[in-house]
């Protein structure tokens, strides 16, 4: 699966919720706290879709609920999200594997920096005055 750029998260979503792509990176949450836990998790939105795309021998994608989570100050879409198929079925997944860098911090000053190194998502806090 090829690096997906932050700036491109929001049109790949819409990708998805349209049926064109499979969502990337995912992971079946089998356990039942887990996967409550993670939908519980998604701070974002909460979208319906028709028809999600996945692989062969999955069946269970119509109606599916898509969830997403943001971060940073600005509650940007960080690319990760879950679907929650009409069978119950909860499906993780995440448009980039972040590689956080947080070098440079300076937490008494309010200063949380917070860059992934693969997609330049950047989820920085800055608290300081
Ligand atoms: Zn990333």
């Amino acid at each position: 699966m090829e690096q997906i750029h932050c700036k491109d998260f929001t049109a790949t979503l819409k990708r998805i919720l349209a049926g064109e792509i499979e969502a990337p990176n995912r992971e079946v949450i089998t356990d039942p706290k887990e996967a409550l836990n993670l939908l519980a998790g998604m701070d974002g939105e909460v979208m319906s879709a028709y028809q999600v795309k996945f692989p062969l021998g999955e069946f269970d994608f119509w109606h599916v609920r898509v969830f997403t989570k943001t971060g940073g100050m600005y509650q940007s879409f960080t690319g990760d999200g879950a679907i929650l198929t009409s069978a119950g079925r909860v499906v993780k997944f995440a448009m980039c594997e972040h590689e956080w860098d947080t070098s440079g911090a300076n937490h008494q000053r309010g200063w949380h920096p917070c860059r992934c190194r693969k997609c330049n998502m950047d989820i920085s806090v800055d608290s300081g005055d």
